[in-house]
């Protein structure tokens, strides 16, 4: 028998995406290059369905039936590139190679446009969900032509995720809308938690609770609005007791956040769309202030502030943080999708954020209850410009605007850092106002660079003859 379906990369998320296929009835080519990866998932998982174990590319590409469907599961970047070069010559025009890994989408850009030469389908798929989700059912972001996604989404479909019935993958768009979009993920994945962890600050600060009452605290959230695997592990990791000192494991664990470089490419990305994520940057440059262990010893010395008011945090605070939390999260989103959008109107890739919200319901790492409130806000007949004007948001930013300004000016006279929760807030308030002074900024340009301006009441460029007689002139 002919398989259905080749994996070649086979460390833990090939290895799994591998297994899910094939648990799902579908004949399984694999290679690694390393043959001892291939021998380990055959020998330990080969009852799980049918596997073709291939010690070369030449042998994986002869196990395919037509047209041939190569899925790599390699390291990002150069090794993804090597793995191309080998397969590539390999396959006959209308096979598909599928790159599942957290490749740079102008990388997936470049790659589909030299293979598109070939007539060979390159499909950039955004892969979320870790390990466990390769397994059970991840969320799949296929970019690539509408013609490979006939070919490849059923089986996509089959592995993926499902909320309602609703399988967790979708075509996203051409060439690297699937990395796209999988980048901006990653990017709200890095708001989401950001937020998450100034609450729990907040809290434990704030209200001197200790880590187990708190995960009490999310395991309660968690029933509600904010319901998302992202609190419901926080709850979990609160909870989690070290075994060598007996004490809270989050307190022993070194606070020095990490990352692999997709939060980062999120926020270049923006810079460069010119897309206001600053809920995402604020994340980012969180974690690399935490990393910063010169700065922080340099400036632990100094003050905080000097009059804390005495009992001025009270039980009602924990409601006040979660609808804090609530809001700021549905920035970060906001900002996110509008990203997305950018991002599809540059690149003409028509990506539909509806579609994009349904599939990230399950599977992904940013599940959550509220993305089926984007999906409704995309779906409804007025396409929101944001989706902080979109019915549903608007009504829930409106509950807790009060809170929100309470636990931000809270955070400042306490001396707790909250970059994510107000940066939210002034997100939020700038987009809101009637003036902003970016008028002042405009003045101060023409002023020293002679950049000109524009009038609120006529039509033109206008520039003050600031060094003259200070008369207005039209540029
Ligand atoms: P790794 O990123 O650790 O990559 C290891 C695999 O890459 C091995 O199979 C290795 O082969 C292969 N490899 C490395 N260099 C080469 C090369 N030059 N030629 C051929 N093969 C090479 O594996 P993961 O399973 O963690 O991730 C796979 C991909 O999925 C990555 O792009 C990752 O970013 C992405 N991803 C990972 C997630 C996760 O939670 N881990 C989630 C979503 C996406 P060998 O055994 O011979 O060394």
């Amino acid at each position: 028998t002919q398989a259905q379906i080749g994996v070649t990369g086979l460390a833990v998320m090939g290895a799994n995406l591998a297994r899910n296929l094939a648990r799902h009835g579908h004949t399984v080519a694999v290679h690694n290059r390393s043959h001892h990866r291939t021998k380990a998932l055959i020998e330990e998982h080969g009852h799980e369905g049918d596997f073709v174990a291939c010690e070369t590319p030449e042998e994986l590409v002869a196990a395919l039936e037509r047209p041939r469907r190569v899925l790599i599961m390699v390291k990002a970047g150069a090794p993804t590139d090597a793995v191309i070069e080998e397969f590539a010559p390999l396959l006959e025009p209308g096979d598909m190679l599928v790159d599942g890994g957290n490749a740079h989408f102008a990388d997936t850009r470049r790659r589909e446009a030299a293979l598109r030469e070939q007539g060979i389908h390159f499909v950039g798929a955004g892969v979320s969900g870790g390990e466990e989700g390769a397994l059970l059912g991840p969320s799949i972001m296929p970019g690539g032509s509408a013609e490979s996604y006939e070919a490849l989404g059923p089986m996509l479909e089959d592995i993926a995720a499902k909320v309602d019935g609703v399988p967790c993958c979708t075509h996203i768009g051409p060439d690297g809308a699937g990395h796209f979009v999988k980048m901006v993920h990653n990017g709200i994945e890095y708001a989401d938690m950001q937020l998450i962890a100034e609450a729990y600050d907040l809290l434990r600060q704030g209200l001197g609770r200790s880590p187990a009452e708190l995960a009490d605290v999310f395991a309660a959230w968690n029933e509600g609005e904010l319901s998302s695997y992202l609190i419901e592990i926080t709850a979990e990791v609160l909870r989690q007791v070290d075994a060598a000192t007996g004490g809270p494991l989050v307190d022993v664990i070194a606070d020095r956040a990490e990352q692999k470089g997709t939060g980062r490419w999120t926020v270049q990305i923006a810079l460069d769309l010119g897309v206001p994520v600053s809920g995402i940057a604020e994340a980012v440059f969180a974690r690399s202030l935490s990393g910063h262990a010169d700065l922080r010893a340099a400036a632990r010395g100094l003050p905080g502030p000097s009059r804390v008011p005495a009992g001025s945090v009270g039980e009602e605070f924990v409601e006040d943080v979660r609808r804090a939390l609530y809001a700021s999260k549905i920035v970060a989103y906001a900002q996110g999708f509008d990203q997305i959008g950018a991002g599809s109107a540059e690149y003409g890739w028509d990506v539909d954020p509806g579609a994009l919200a349904t599939i990230w319901r399950g599977g992904c790492i940013i599940r959550a209850v509220f993305l089926d409130r984007i999906r409704e806000a995309y779906e409804a007949e007025d396409k929101p410009v944001t989706l902080l004007a979109a019915p549903y948001f608007a009504e829930a930013l409106t509950l807790a605007q009060d809170s929100w300004r309470r636990v931000v000016a809270k955070a400042a006279e306490l001396g707790i850092p909250v970059p994510g929760f107000s940066t939210a807030l002034a997100y939020y308030d700038s987009l809101r106002a009637e003036r902003l002074p970016a008028a002042l900024i405009q003045g101060q340009r023409d002023f020293f660079g002679a950049h000109t301006y524009q009038r609120v009441d006529r039509e033109g460029s206008f520039h003050t003859l600031w060094s003259g007689d200070r008369t207005e002139v039209e540029a």
